[in-house]
């Protein structure tokens, strides 16, 4: 799984602030697509090394870890999303699959966006968005999509 950017960001999560971490080869196709570079195979390998140094660089201005992509290597955002927990923080998971990935734990994720990226229907601040956004509450989803709309 690799990196190709990443950033400190106040939307993607509601009610964190958010260390968001653009994962490179994904496989979704999406029509549209936003960030077309992110289905190629570009950036630096997410190991353990990688992600504990941007966690020693950024991980105390922030109260969130975001993976987003990683359909390519689920099983990987699990591990590595424990890896941020070990660290204090919680950890968020932007998929574009329509359905949870079956390596899916509620105890690595504390969010979970679900859902392609449609042009015509918008990103989770459209409210026609055809994403949702989830909080994970003690082995259940709590969707949180409203909390995205444009007050
Ligand atoms: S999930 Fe995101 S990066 Fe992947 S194809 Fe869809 S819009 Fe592009």
């Amino acid at each position: 799984m690799k990196i190709a950017s990443y950033d400190i960001v106040f939307q993607d999560v509601p009610g964190e602030v958010t260390l968001s971490l653009n994962l490179s080869q994904c496989p979704n196709r999406c029509p549209g697509c936003h960030s077309p570079q992110l289905q190629d195979d570009i950036g630096y390998l997410l190991d353990d090394e990688m992600l504990d140094n941007l966690l020693e660089s950024y991980g105390h201005d922030v109260t969130c870890v975001c993976f987003m992509g990683g359909d390519c290597e689920p099983e990987e955002v699990m591990r590595l999303a424990d890896r941020v927990h070990a660290f204090g923080l919680k950890t968020a998971w932007y998929s574009g699959k329509q359905q949870l990935s079956e390596y899916f734990r509620f105890e690595s994720i504390d969010y979970v966006k679900l859902g392609p990226y449609v042009a015509t229907l918008g990103p989770l601040s459209s409210p026609e968005t055809n994403q949702r956004m989830y909080r994970s509450d003690s082995g259940r989803l709590i969707d949180i999509t409203d909390n995205f709309k444009r007050k």
